[in-house]
């Protein structure tokens, strides 16, 4: 059982928590995004269990009436290991989640991970369209890869970035990470030739701005955030907007709530509250 100072920000340790979970956002009319929690594995052994954990997820979602979708990262699923693995591993997922009709999303990683995420969401978005990939606003390639990905059937998620990048490939400077993330929500919203316009982001001008878009070019969108941030937000959006939560599990919890712990003051306060208050 995971303690409960990281509940906040992690449904529990199995997948009949994080469902629960979604249970509860549907009473809010907050849709879910479930991520079973790994990374950066180099072992067949632990890849094939998440491969396994995700196909089950895929199957007992299918089952229920729950507006949840499922988000993996490349290194869970073998690009840890190397590419081949990496793009059958998403195929069985995909297999899966196509027969049981969910959506699939692929997060993003590190730079030295886009381009193999990006061939495999190509490969398999042009065969089963319910499909999603993250782009980061900090690198420099994006404006490129958003070019690629309008032209294809499938959903971009926009986000700022969440990795340490180097000046020759990233913007590191928060007002420019900023700026690109407006110019590249405009593109977005007025260029996507297929699907809906995913913005990942707890930042409110970003998600004004994207409104203001919504109006002005009509493109569908949802808005993204994370379990435990700004939930009083995600639950006034959700009266007027489409609204999924980002919802971990698992029992690697641990690395995750530390991270989202030390990203802001006010989660260090809260937690060290938390400690205190026991
Ligand atoms: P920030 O730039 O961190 O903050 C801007 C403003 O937002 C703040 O000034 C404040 O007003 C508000 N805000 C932000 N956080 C809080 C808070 N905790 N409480 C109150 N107000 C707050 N990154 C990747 O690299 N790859 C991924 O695949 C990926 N997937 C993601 C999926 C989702 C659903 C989300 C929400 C994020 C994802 N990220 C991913 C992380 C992302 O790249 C950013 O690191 C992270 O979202 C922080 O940027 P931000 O736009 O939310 O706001």
């Amino acid at each position: 059982m995971i303690p409960p100072i990281a509940s906040r920000f992690v449904a529990g340790e199995t997948q009949a928590e994080a469902l629960e979970h979604a249970r509860q956002l549907r009473d809010r009319e907050i849709h879910t995004i479930c991520n079973v929690l790994g990374e950066h594995h180099h072992e067949r052994r632990a890849v094939s269990a998440d491969v396994d954990r995700y196909r089950q997820l895929c199957r007992d979602i299918g089952r229920t009436d729950l507006e949840a979708c499922v988000s993996v990262k490349p290194t869970q699923i073998g690009l840890g290991i190397d590419e081949t693995t990496f793009m059958e591993n998403l195929g069985a997922i995909v297999g899966t989640a196509r027969d049981m009709g969910v959506f699939v999303w692929i997060d993003m990683e590190d730079r030295t991970t886009t381009d193999a995420t990006l061939n495999a969401f190509e490969r398999f978005v042009t065969e089963y369209p319910e499909m999603g990939v993250c782009i980061q606003a900090n690198l420099q390639r994006t404006e490129d890869d958003l070019r690629r990905l309008v032209e294809l059937p499938g959903t971009v998620r926009l986000v700022k970035g969440a990795y340490d990048e180097p000046k020759n490939v990233a913007y590191t400077d928060r007002s420019a990470v900023n700026e690109q993330y407006r110019t590249h929500l405009k593109y977005l919203f007025s260029e996507t030739s297929t699907g809906a316009v995913a913005v990942g982001s707890h930042d409110p001008q970003m998600i004004d701005r994207a409104i203001e878009l919504h109006d002005a070019y009509g493109t569908p969108f949802e808005i993204q955030m994370l379990m435990g941030v700004r939930e009083d937000a995600q639950a006034a959006l959700a009266a007027e907007h489409d609204v999924y939560q980002y919802v971990p599990y698992g029992k690697r919890w641990a690395s995750y709530f530390f991270r989202r712990v030390v990203e802001r003051r006010e989660n260090l306060t809260f937690a060290l509250r938390a400690i205190l208050e026991r």
